[in-house]
Protein backbone atom coordinates (compact mmCIF):
# COMPACT_ATOMS: atom_id res chain seq x y z
CA UNK A 1 0.00 0.00 0.00
CA UNK A 2 0.97 3.59 -1.11
CA UNK A 3 0.62 7.45 0.30
CA UNK A 4 0.91 9.89 -2.72
CA UNK A 5 1.15 12.94 -1.82
CA UNK A 6 0.68 15.70 -4.66
CA UNK A 7 2.13 19.65 -4.30
CA UNK A 8 0.84 22.64 -5.13
CA UNK A 9 1.89 22.53 -9.06
CA UNK A 10 0.64 19.56 -9.28
CA UNK A 11 -2.51 20.11 -8.47
CA UNK A 12 -3.03 24.11 -9.78
CA UNK A 13 -5.57 23.25 -12.54
CA UNK A 14 -7.77 21.38 -14.07
CA UNK A 15 -5.41 19.94 -16.23
CA UNK A 16 -3.02 19.05 -13.72
CA UNK A 17 -5.51 17.21 -11.58
CA UNK A 18 -6.11 14.78 -14.59
CA UNK A 19 -2.76 13.69 -14.73
CA UNK A 20 -2.92 13.37 -10.59
CA UNK A 21 -6.09 11.08 -11.43
CA UNK A 22 -4.28 8.77 -14.06
CA UNK A 23 -0.82 8.55 -11.95
CA UNK A 24 -3.57 7.17 -8.91
CA UNK A 25 -5.01 5.23 -11.39
CA UNK A 26 -1.86 3.30 -12.89
CA UNK A 27 -0.92 1.61 -9.57
CA UNK A 28 -3.75 0.05 -7.51
CA UNK A 29 -1.23 0.34 -4.58
CA UNK A 30 -1.84 4.14 -4.79
CA UNK A 31 -4.45 4.00 -1.96
CA UNK A 32 -4.31 7.40 0.32
CA UNK A 33 -3.74 10.44 -1.59
CA UNK A 34 -2.74 13.92 0.22
CA UNK A 35 -3.11 17.06 -1.58
CA UNK A 36 -2.11 20.65 -1.14
CA UNK A 37 -4.00 23.90 -1.77
CA UNK A 38 -4.29 25.16 -5.58
CA UNK A 39 -0.14 26.88 -6.14
CA UNK A 40 1.07 28.54 -8.64
CA UNK A 41 0.46 27.72 -12.54
CA UNK A 42 3.29 29.96 -13.74
CA UNK A 43 6.07 32.14 -12.09
CA UNK A 44 4.20 35.03 -10.88
CA UNK A 45 0.36 33.02 -9.87
CA UNK A 46 -0.50 33.62 -6.31
CA UNK A 47 -0.97 30.06 -4.49
CA UNK A 48 -4.40 30.10 -3.04
CA UNK A 49 -2.58 29.40 0.59
CA UNK A 50 -1.29 32.88 -0.12
CA UNK A 51 -4.50 34.49 -0.96
CA UNK A 52 -6.40 32.89 2.18
CA UNK A 53 -3.41 34.83 4.73
CA UNK A 54 -4.23 37.84 3.03
CA UNK A 55 -7.57 37.51 3.28
CA UNK A 56 -8.15 36.21 6.56
CA UNK A 57 -5.97 39.35 7.71
CA UNK A 58 -7.82 41.25 6.24
CA UNK A 59 -10.75 40.45 7.76
CA UNK A 60 -9.26 40.61 10.79
CA UNK A 61 -9.07 43.74 10.83
CA UNK A 62 -12.73 44.58 9.30
CA UNK A 63 -11.15 45.42 6.10
CA UNK A 64 -13.08 44.46 2.71
CA UNK A 65 -11.85 41.88 0.94
CA UNK A 66 -14.45 40.76 -1.31
CA UNK A 67 -11.55 40.82 -4.73
CA UNK A 68 -9.66 38.75 -2.33
CA UNK A 69 -12.56 36.02 -1.69
CA UNK A 70 -13.14 36.06 -5.24
CA UNK A 71 -9.69 35.35 -6.34
CA UNK A 72 -9.94 32.16 -3.93
CA UNK A 73 -12.97 31.10 -5.23
CA UNK A 74 -12.37 31.68 -8.85
CA UNK A 75 -9.11 29.48 -8.70
CA UNK A 76 -11.59 26.20 -7.47
CA UNK A 77 -14.04 27.45 -10.11
CA UNK A 78 -11.64 27.13 -12.91
CA UNK A 79 -10.32 23.88 -11.97
CA UNK A 80 -14.13 22.33 -11.03
CA UNK A 81 -14.77 23.73 -14.50
CA UNK A 82 -11.94 22.33 -16.44
CA UNK A 83 -13.20 19.10 -14.75
CA UNK A 84 -16.28 18.99 -15.79
CA UNK A 85 -17.83 18.84 -12.04
CA UNK A 86 -21.60 20.56 -11.07
CA UNK A 87 -21.51 23.60 -9.62
CA UNK A 88 -22.71 22.40 -6.29
CA UNK A 89 -19.11 21.89 -4.94
CA UNK A 90 -17.75 25.61 -5.69
CA UNK A 91 -21.43 26.56 -3.65
CA UNK A 92 -19.64 24.05 -0.92
CA UNK A 93 -16.44 25.87 -0.91
CA UNK A 94 -17.85 29.37 -1.07
CA UNK A 95 -19.84 28.50 2.25
CA UNK A 96 -16.91 26.80 3.88
CA UNK A 97 -14.78 29.11 3.16
CA UNK A 98 -17.31 32.68 4.10
CA UNK A 99 -18.36 30.72 7.57
CA UNK A 100 -14.45 30.11 8.41
CA UNK A 101 -13.71 33.87 7.46
CA UNK A 102 -16.93 35.11 9.67
CA UNK A 103 -15.96 32.80 12.28
CA UNK A 104 -14.62 33.53 16.02
CA UNK A 105 -12.19 36.40 15.88
CA UNK A 106 -10.94 36.08 19.38
CA UNK A 107 -8.01 33.73 19.18
CA UNK A 108 -6.56 35.14 15.92
CA UNK A 109 -4.04 32.77 15.45
CA UNK A 110 -6.72 30.05 15.38
CA UNK A 111 -8.26 32.22 13.48
CA UNK A 112 -6.05 31.90 10.69
CA UNK A 113 -4.59 28.98 10.98
CA UNK A 114 -8.73 27.59 9.93
CA UNK A 115 -8.62 29.98 7.35
CA UNK A 116 -4.80 29.08 6.10
CA UNK A 117 -5.78 25.48 6.38
CA UNK A 118 -9.04 25.81 4.27
CA UNK A 119 -6.99 25.55 1.13
CA UNK A 120 -5.85 22.05 1.28
CA UNK A 121 -9.59 21.04 2.70
CA UNK A 122 -11.39 22.00 0.26
CA UNK A 123 -9.11 21.12 -2.33
CA UNK A 124 -9.60 17.75 -1.08
CA UNK A 125 -13.15 17.59 -1.26
CA UNK A 126 -13.21 18.81 -5.00
CA UNK A 127 -10.19 16.04 -5.88
CA UNK A 128 -12.44 13.31 -4.19
CA UNK A 129 -15.63 14.38 -5.81
CA UNK A 130 -13.79 14.38 -9.15
CA UNK A 131 -12.32 10.88 -8.47
CA UNK A 132 -15.94 10.34 -8.19
CA UNK A 133 -16.89 11.73 -10.89
CA UNK A 134 -14.63 9.51 -13.24
CA UNK A 135 -16.61 6.49 -11.98
CA UNK A 136 -14.32 5.71 -8.73
CA UNK A 137 -14.64 5.13 -5.54
CA UNK A 138 -13.31 7.68 -3.26
CA UNK A 139 -13.91 9.96 -0.19
CA UNK A 140 -12.66 12.95 1.51
CA UNK A 141 -11.30 11.99 5.06
CA UNK A 142 -11.28 14.73 7.26
CA UNK A 143 -7.77 14.59 10.16
CA UNK A 144 -10.04 14.87 12.61
CA UNK A 145 -12.21 12.16 11.45
CA UNK A 146 -9.04 10.08 10.80
CA UNK A 147 -7.49 11.12 14.38
CA UNK A 148 -4.40 12.91 13.11
CA UNK A 149 -3.82 14.95 16.65
CA UNK A 150 -0.98 17.34 17.31
CA UNK A 151 -0.05 20.03 19.57
CA UNK A 152 2.24 22.79 19.31
CA UNK A 153 1.95 26.41 17.87
CA UNK A 154 0.27 27.27 14.98
CA UNK A 155 2.62 26.88 11.91
CA UNK A 156 4.18 24.52 14.08
CA UNK A 157 2.43 21.37 14.62
CA UNK A 158 3.62 18.69 16.11
CA UNK A 159 2.17 14.81 15.44
CA UNK A 160 1.24 13.03 19.15
CA UNK A 161 2.12 9.68 18.68
CA UNK A 162 -1.19 7.66 19.43
CA UNK A 163 -2.55 9.61 16.14
CA UNK A 164 -0.40 6.81 14.27
CA UNK A 165 -2.45 4.10 15.60
CA UNK A 166 -5.84 5.80 14.87
CA UNK A 167 -4.57 6.30 11.19
CA UNK A 168 -3.76 2.55 10.28
CA UNK A 169 -7.81 2.28 10.04
CA UNK A 170 -7.24 3.97 6.69
CA UNK A 171 -6.31 0.94 5.52
CA UNK A 172 -9.81 -0.25 5.53
CA UNK A 173 -11.43 2.58 4.08
CA UNK A 174 -13.06 1.22 0.78
CA UNK A 175 -11.47 2.98 -2.09
CA UNK A 176 -9.33 5.80 -2.25
CA UNK A 177 -8.94 8.03 0.41
CA UNK A 178 -8.03 11.85 -0.65
CA UNK A 179 -6.73 13.65 2.71
CA UNK A 180 -6.18 17.19 2.67
CA UNK A 181 -2.73 18.31 3.42
CA UNK A 182 -0.72 21.00 5.97
CA UNK A 183 -2.47 20.45 9.25
CA UNK A 184 -3.91 18.57 12.35
CA UNK A 185 -6.17 19.15 14.96
CA UNK A 186 -5.62 19.57 18.56
CA UNK A 187 -6.94 17.78 21.81
CA UNK A 188 -9.66 21.10 21.82
CA UNK A 189 -10.32 20.16 18.17
CA UNK A 190 -8.68 23.45 17.05
CA UNK A 191 -7.36 23.68 13.57
CA UNK A 192 -3.19 23.58 14.14
CA UNK A 193 -0.87 23.99 10.59
CA UNK A 194 2.09 22.49 9.88
CA UNK A 195 5.11 24.95 8.93
CA UNK A 196 4.79 26.52 4.98
CA UNK A 197 4.87 23.62 2.73
CA UNK A 198 3.72 21.20 5.69
CA UNK A 199 1.64 18.85 3.38
CA UNK A 200 5.06 16.95 2.72
CA UNK A 201 4.53 15.98 6.52
CA UNK A 202 1.61 14.92 6.78
CA UNK A 203 1.92 12.71 3.92
CA UNK A 204 5.05 11.08 5.34
CA UNK A 205 2.98 10.96 9.20
CA UNK A 206 0.10 8.69 6.98
CA UNK A 207 2.70 6.84 5.64
CA UNK A 208 3.82 5.53 8.87
CA UNK A 209 0.41 5.68 10.17
CA UNK A 210 -0.74 2.87 7.52
CA UNK A 211 2.55 1.53 7.78
CA UNK A 212 2.79 2.10 3.63
CA UNK A 213 5.43 0.13 1.40
CA UNK A 214 6.33 3.30 0.38
CA UNK A 215 5.53 7.34 0.36
CA UNK A 216 5.41 8.38 -3.00
CA UNK A 217 6.24 12.08 -2.82
CA UNK A 218 4.88 14.25 -6.60
CA UNK A 219 6.28 17.26 -7.28
CA UNK A 220 7.17 19.00 -10.47
CA UNK A 221 11.09 18.64 -11.23
CA UNK A 222 12.55 14.94 -12.07
CA UNK A 223 14.55 14.28 -9.46
CA UNK A 224 16.43 16.14 -6.21
CA UNK A 225 19.50 17.46 -7.84
CA UNK A 226 22.62 17.15 -6.55
CA UNK A 227 23.22 21.10 -6.34
CA UNK A 228 20.84 23.82 -7.20
CA UNK A 229 20.22 23.85 -11.21
CA UNK A 230 20.13 27.77 -11.25
CA UNK A 231 23.50 27.60 -10.59
CA UNK A 232 24.92 25.12 -12.82
CA UNK A 233 23.59 23.56 -16.03
CA UNK A 234 22.31 20.18 -15.55
CA UNK A 235 23.23 19.33 -12.26
CA UNK A 236 23.55 15.50 -11.73
CA UNK A 237 20.29 14.28 -10.59
CA UNK A 238 20.79 11.97 -7.07
CA UNK A 239 18.77 8.57 -7.96
CA UNK A 240 18.83 7.47 -4.24
CA UNK A 241 20.29 8.86 -1.07
CA UNK A 242 19.91 8.66 2.89
CA UNK A 243 17.18 10.06 5.62
CA UNK A 244 20.50 11.77 6.65
CA UNK A 245 21.68 13.23 3.55
CA UNK A 246 18.26 14.34 2.36
CA UNK A 247 17.99 16.02 6.19
CA UNK A 248 20.91 17.41 5.35
CA UNK A 249 20.04 18.61 2.18
CA UNK A 250 17.08 20.45 3.11
CA UNK A 251 17.84 21.73 6.08
CA UNK A 252 20.89 23.94 4.09
CA UNK A 253 18.17 25.01 1.07
CA UNK A 254 16.93 21.74 -1.17
CA UNK A 255 13.31 22.73 -1.12
CA UNK A 256 12.22 19.65 -2.91
CA UNK A 257 10.94 17.99 0.32
CA UNK A 258 10.62 19.30 3.74
CA UNK A 259 13.12 18.81 6.28
CA UNK A 260 10.64 17.72 9.02
CA UNK A 261 8.62 15.66 6.63
CA UNK A 262 11.31 12.90 6.37
CA UNK A 263 11.08 12.12 10.33
CA UNK A 264 7.95 10.02 10.29
CA UNK A 265 8.67 7.90 7.37
CA UNK A 266 12.14 7.17 8.35
CA UNK A 267 10.56 6.30 12.11
CA UNK A 268 8.81 3.88 10.24
CA UNK A 269 11.58 2.77 7.79
CA UNK A 270 9.43 3.83 4.69
CA UNK A 271 11.04 4.59 1.93
CA UNK A 272 10.28 8.04 -0.13
CA UNK A 273 10.25 8.34 -4.11
CA UNK A 274 10.23 11.85 -5.01
CA UNK A 275 8.77 11.83 -8.54
CA UNK A 276 7.50 14.06 -11.22
CA UNK A 277 3.52 14.67 -11.48
CA UNK A 278 4.68 16.49 -15.16
CA UNK A 279 7.01 13.38 -16.06
CA UNK A 280 5.76 9.99 -14.12
CA UNK A 281 7.58 7.33 -15.72
CA UNK A 282 11.08 9.03 -14.76
CA UNK A 283 12.35 7.10 -11.63
CA UNK A 284 13.15 10.03 -9.54
CA UNK A 285 14.54 9.67 -6.48
CA UNK A 286 14.66 7.38 -3.76
CA UNK A 287 14.98 7.97 0.12
CA UNK A 288 16.13 5.46 2.03
CA UNK A 289 17.69 3.89 5.25
CA UNK A 290 21.05 2.45 3.70
CA UNK A 291 22.60 2.54 0.31
CA UNK A 292 25.05 1.59 -1.97
CA UNK A 293 28.51 3.95 -2.43
CA UNK A 294 29.14 3.94 -5.97
CA UNK A 295 29.33 7.80 -5.57
CA UNK A 296 32.22 9.79 -4.45
CA UNK A 297 32.10 11.46 -1.05
CA UNK A 298 29.63 13.95 -1.89
CA UNK A 299 26.23 13.03 -2.90
CA UNK A 300 24.76 16.53 -2.86
CA UNK A 301 26.00 20.36 -2.27
CA UNK A 302 23.46 23.15 -0.58
CA UNK A 303 23.88 26.44 0.63
CA UNK A 304 21.60 29.26 2.41
CA UNK A 305 21.79 32.26 3.86
CA UNK A 306 20.54 35.21 6.54
CA UNK A 307 22.94 33.57 9.11
CA UNK A 308 25.23 35.42 11.91
CA UNK A 309 27.62 33.97 14.14
CA UNK A 310 28.92 35.19 17.90
CA UNK A 311 32.05 35.01 18.47
CA UNK A 312 33.06 34.31 21.86
CA UNK A 313 37.04 34.33 22.96
CA UNK A 314 38.42 33.49 26.12
CA UNK A 315 41.61 32.51 27.11
CA UNK A 316 41.62 29.33 28.92
CA UNK A 317 38.17 28.83 27.96
CA UNK A 318 38.59 25.08 27.55
CA UNK A 319 39.65 24.59 31.54
CA UNK A 320 35.98 26.54 32.42
CA UNK A 321 33.61 24.20 33.50
CA UNK A 322 29.71 25.22 32.21
CA UNK A 323 31.29 27.94 30.01
CA UNK A 324 29.01 26.77 26.83
CA UNK A 325 26.29 25.97 29.03
CA UNK A 326 26.09 29.22 30.32
CA UNK A 327 26.51 31.00 27.30
CA UNK A 328 23.76 28.73 25.56
CA UNK A 329 21.43 29.69 28.91
CA UNK A 330 21.53 33.66 27.59
CA UNK A 331 20.84 32.47 24.09
CA UNK A 332 18.22 30.40 25.62
CA UNK A 333 16.69 32.88 27.51
CA UNK A 334 16.11 35.45 24.89
CA UNK A 335 14.33 32.49 22.94
CA UNK A 336 16.61 32.21 20.45
CA UNK A 337 17.58 28.69 18.36
CA UNK A 338 21.47 28.13 16.98
CA UNK A 339 22.34 26.00 13.99
CA UNK A 340 26.07 25.11 15.20
CA UNK A 341 28.81 26.03 17.08
CA UNK A 342 32.07 25.38 16.00
CA UNK A 343 35.02 25.63 18.72
CA UNK A 344 38.24 25.92 19.55
CA UNK A 345 40.80 25.69 22.60
CA UNK A 346 39.94 29.07 23.72
CA UNK A 347 36.81 30.17 21.58
CA UNK A 348 33.66 28.69 20.85
CA UNK A 349 31.24 30.57 17.59
CA UNK A 350 27.42 30.04 18.11
CA UNK A 351 25.91 30.49 14.02
CA UNK A 352 21.94 31.41 14.42
CA UNK A 353 19.05 32.44 11.97
CA UNK A 354 19.95 36.19 12.09
CA UNK A 355 16.17 36.67 11.42
CA UNK A 356 16.01 36.11 15.22
CA UNK A 357 17.69 38.49 16.33
CA UNK A 358 17.06 42.73 15.77
CA UNK A 359 19.77 45.11 16.69
CA UNK A 360 18.42 45.34 20.18
CA UNK A 361 18.74 41.90 20.94
CA UNK A 362 21.76 41.70 19.46
CA UNK A 363 23.23 44.54 22.27
CA UNK A 364 21.72 43.16 25.28
CA UNK A 365 23.37 39.80 24.40
CA UNK A 366 26.60 41.28 24.03
CA UNK A 367 26.16 42.53 27.35
CA UNK A 368 24.92 39.62 29.34
CA UNK A 369 28.44 37.75 27.87
CA UNK A 370 30.55 40.12 28.81
CA UNK A 371 28.69 40.12 32.24
CA UNK A 372 28.45 36.80 32.58
CA UNK A 373 31.36 35.19 31.33
CA UNK A 374 34.04 37.56 31.08
CA UNK A 375 35.38 37.00 27.60
CA UNK A 376 38.00 38.59 25.96
CA UNK A 377 36.08 39.29 22.77
CA UNK A 378 32.55 39.11 21.80
CA UNK A 379 32.18 39.61 17.97
CA UNK A 380 28.99 39.33 16.16
CA UNK A 381 29.20 38.68 12.55
CA UNK A 382 26.27 39.13 9.89
CA UNK A 383 25.41 38.30 6.56
CA UNK A 384 26.79 34.63 6.50
CA UNK A 385 25.69 31.31 3.90
CA UNK A 386 26.77 28.17 5.29
CA UNK A 387 27.28 25.66 2.41
CA UNK A 388 27.08 22.32 3.21
CA UNK A 389 28.69 19.27 1.41
CA UNK A 390 26.58 15.76 2.07
CA UNK A 391 27.67 12.81 1.43
CA UNK A 392 27.88 9.37 3.92
CA UNK A 393 30.59 8.81 1.62
CA UNK A 394 32.86 11.33 3.58
CA UNK A 395 33.60 8.53 6.47
CA UNK A 396 35.22 6.26 3.76
CA UNK A 397 37.04 8.73 2.21
CA UNK A 398 40.30 10.40 3.07
CA UNK A 399 41.12 14.45 2.06
CA UNK A 400 37.15 15.39 1.52
CA UNK A 401 37.99 18.70 3.67
CA UNK A 402 41.05 19.15 2.18
CA UNK A 403 39.60 18.95 -1.30
CA UNK A 404 36.81 21.27 -0.43
CA UNK A 405 39.08 23.81 0.98
CA UNK A 406 41.17 23.66 -1.73
CA UNK A 407 38.55 24.49 -4.32
CA UNK A 408 37.62 27.47 -2.31
CA UNK A 409 40.79 28.99 -1.45
CA UNK A 410 41.53 28.38 -5.77
CA UNK A 411 38.30 30.24 -6.25
CA UNK A 412 39.32 33.14 -4.04
CA UNK A 413 37.00 32.53 -0.97
CA UNK A 414 37.86 33.03 2.57
CA UNK A 415 35.99 30.29 4.66
CA UNK A 416 34.73 31.86 7.45
CA UNK A 417 34.41 28.68 9.56
CA UNK A 418 34.37 25.11 9.34
CA UNK A 419 32.39 22.16 10.85
CA UNK A 420 32.03 18.49 10.19
CA UNK A 421 29.19 17.06 12.57
CA UNK A 422 29.84 14.14 14.50
CA UNK A 423 27.94 11.95 12.02
CA UNK A 424 30.55 12.24 9.49
CA UNK A 425 27.61 13.29 7.11
CA UNK A 426 28.30 16.64 6.03
CA UNK A 427 30.74 19.34 6.05
CA UNK A 428 30.13 22.85 6.71
CA UNK A 429 31.56 25.77 5.16
CA UNK A 430 30.78 29.61 6.40
CA UNK A 431 31.28 32.33 3.68
CA UNK A 432 30.42 35.53 3.32
CA UNK A 433 26.91 36.05 1.86
CA UNK A 434 28.43 37.71 -1.32
CA UNK A 435 30.70 34.70 -1.82
CA UNK A 436 28.25 32.10 -1.67
CA UNK A 437 26.96 30.96 -5.39
CA UNK A 438 30.42 31.06 -6.53
CA UNK A 439 31.58 28.75 -3.62
CA UNK A 440 28.44 26.56 -4.72
CA UNK A 441 29.96 26.45 -7.91
CA UNK A 442 33.81 25.57 -6.84
CA UNK A 443 32.47 22.88 -5.01
CA UNK A 444 30.23 21.43 -7.38
CA UNK A 445 33.39 21.36 -9.97
CA UNK A 446 35.60 19.94 -7.63
CA UNK A 447 33.05 16.90 -6.43
CA UNK A 448 31.22 16.49 -9.50
CA UNK A 449 33.52 18.47 -12.64
CA UNK A 450 30.12 20.15 -13.51
CA UNK A 451 29.26 22.24 -16.52
CA UNK A 452 28.27 26.38 -14.67
CA UNK A 453 25.80 28.05 -15.26
N1 LIG B 1 -0.36 25.06 0.90
C1 LIG B 1 0.60 25.10 1.95
C2 LIG B 1 1.70 26.11 1.61
O1 LIG B 1 1.61 26.80 0.60
C3 LIG B 1 1.14 23.77 2.28
C4 LIG B 1 1.72 22.97 1.14
O2 LIG B 1 1.59 23.34 -0.02
O3 LIG B 1 2.36 21.94 1.40
O4 LIG B 1 2.64 26.25 2.36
Amino acid sequence: MKVVKFGGTSVSSGKQIEKVFNIVMSDQDRKIVVVSAPGKRFADDIKVTDLLIECGEKYLQNQEAEDLVDAVISRYASIANELNLPNSIIETIYKDVLSRLNGDKSKPIHYMDAIKASGEDNHAKLIAAYFRHQGIEASYVNPKEAGLIVNGSSGNARVLPESYDRLYSLREKPGIVIFPGFFGYNNEGEIITFSRSGSDITGSILANGIKADLYENFTDVDAVYSVNPNLVKKPKEIRELTYREMRELSYAGFSVFHDEALIPAFQAGIPVNIKNTNNPSAKGTRIVNQREHRNGPVIGIASDHDFCSIYVNKYLMNREIGFGRKLLFILEEFGLSYEHSPSGIDDLSIILRQSQMDAETEKRIIKRIYEELGPDEVKVEHNLSLIMIVGEGMRHNIGTAARASNALAEAGINIEMINQGSSEVSMMFGVKQAQENRAVQALYEEFFAGVLV
